[in-house]
């Protein structure tokens, strides 16, 4: 009887662990990472043979929080290797989110509380990832690196102008590393070698929380940079690292401007122009971004363009051209960020459909769509 009952409750363990291990993530995964549903997308014969001509690029994506395989189709989430490939996507910034609090909103969130903490065990991340944001951002980038073994070329890191300058040029998927948010350094500016070394390319300041480098644009302080967080800027910027100040407070933003002359980018966002959400940095400060090289990523959901349909994203561009300028306007999607999109990576095709359809010419198709970030990723990534 005794025995019975103790292969019942191990049976029931293991039951549990599997579902911890693998049902709960994936559970997650598909719940925050929704494409919401629709018809295919009617698409005219002439936006097809246009956007087959294009080279897309994207300055944010989530895809490597998640416990999927980036090489192979999967049938949740927003993006990975095969559909990235089907959109016609030739670069892609892949980032790191290393910790976001409970009750995420974009408002007012500290960093007490961490839900990155019980995903990474449930997804068997490495257990020094527990209670190492570093260790995490190290794990991620490790993560990209064995794809990128694995993929026979498809996917490739690249981490020099040179290297993105031959590889736009190949087949395959050229992705840059983006921290979000820049508390795995863990406030030791030791620790911007070792993201540097691990390939780190793009150092985004702040995500949801006030951070050791200063204040969130959802966090309770509204401050400008620390002093460590200048140092980090200062340290990151002789390396050669590309500044996002998506997430960062305002104060953050005007005081790296005044620090530095190196372009800005802000990888994923609206405008507030378009959509007054607190999400979005007043229009302003991203005229001041642009007119200094800077380059904006539009988003694709709800918080960034107020309504997550092809016609808000559209319309969100349009006007951003409008007010910053072609040449500074990029596609920052957001894919995989926890976010409902009303698309996946592999229907970008709908996106140069509708932004035809919105009046924008082809040449501005081109450039936003992504030429605009393969110019400026090769004119700002270091030489080495
Ligand atoms: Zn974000």
């Amino acid at each position: 009887m005794l025995r019975v009952l103790g292969i019942i409750v191990v049976f029931l363990l293991a039951a549990a662990a599997g579902i911890f291990f693998f049902v709960v993530p994936a559970r997650v995964d598909a719940s925050l990472n929704r494409v919401i549903p629709h018809d295919p997308y009617p698409i005219s014969e002439a936006s097809a043979s246009f956007h087959s001509t294009l080279r897309l690029a994207d300055l944010h994506d989530d895809a490597l929080l998640w416990d999927r395989d980036f090489l192979k189709r999967a049938s949740r989430g927003h993006t990975d290797a095969p559909r990235l490939a089907e959109g016609g996507y030739r670069l892609q910034v892949l980032a790191a989110v290393t910790k976001t609090p409970k009750n995420l909103n974009y408002d007012k969130n500290t960093g007490d509380t961490d839900n990155i903490t019980p995903l990474a065990i449930a997804q068997r991340w490495p257990v020094q990832t527990w209670t190492s944001l570093a260790e995490r951002a190290l794990h991620i980038a490790d993560k990209l690196k064995r794809y990128e073994v694995r993929s026979g070329g498809r996917v490739r890191l690249v981490t020099t102008r040179a290297d993105l300058a031959a590889g736009i040029e190949k087949n395959g998927l050229n992705v840059i590393l983006a921290t979000e948010g820049a508390h795995p350094l863990e406030g030791d500016l030791a620790n911007v070698d070792r993201l540097y070394a691990a390939g780190y390319r793009i150092l985004g300041l702040q995500h949801f929380f006030d951070n050791e480098l200063g204040g969130s644009l959802h966090g309770v302080s509204g401050a400008g940079l620390t002093e460590f967080g200048r140092a980090a800027v200062s340290s990151a910027r002789e390396r050669g690292m590309i500044i996002d100040v998506a997430h960062s407070s305002e104060a953050v933003v005007r005081d790296v401007l005044a620090m530095t002359d190196a372009p800005l980018i802000v990888s994923h966002t609206g405008l507030r122009g378009h959509c007054d959400s607190p999400r979005n940095l007043p229009d302003d400060l991203m005229k001041e971004i642009a007119d200094r090289g800077g380059l904006i990523g539009v988003g694709f959901w709800d918080g960034a363009v107020c309504d997550a349909t092809l016609t808000s994203i559209a319309n969100a561009i349009v006007y951003a051209v409008g007010l910053l300028g072609v040449e500074h306007v990029a596609l920052g999607s957001d894919f995989d960020g926890a976010t409902s999109t009303p698309l996946d990576a592999s229907e970008a095709i709908a996106l140069t459909d509708a932004l035809l359809r919105h009046g924008l010419g082809e040449e501005e198709i081109k450039a936003v769509m992504g030429e605009n970030a393969i110019r400026f990723m090769i004119e700002n990534l270091p030489d080495e």
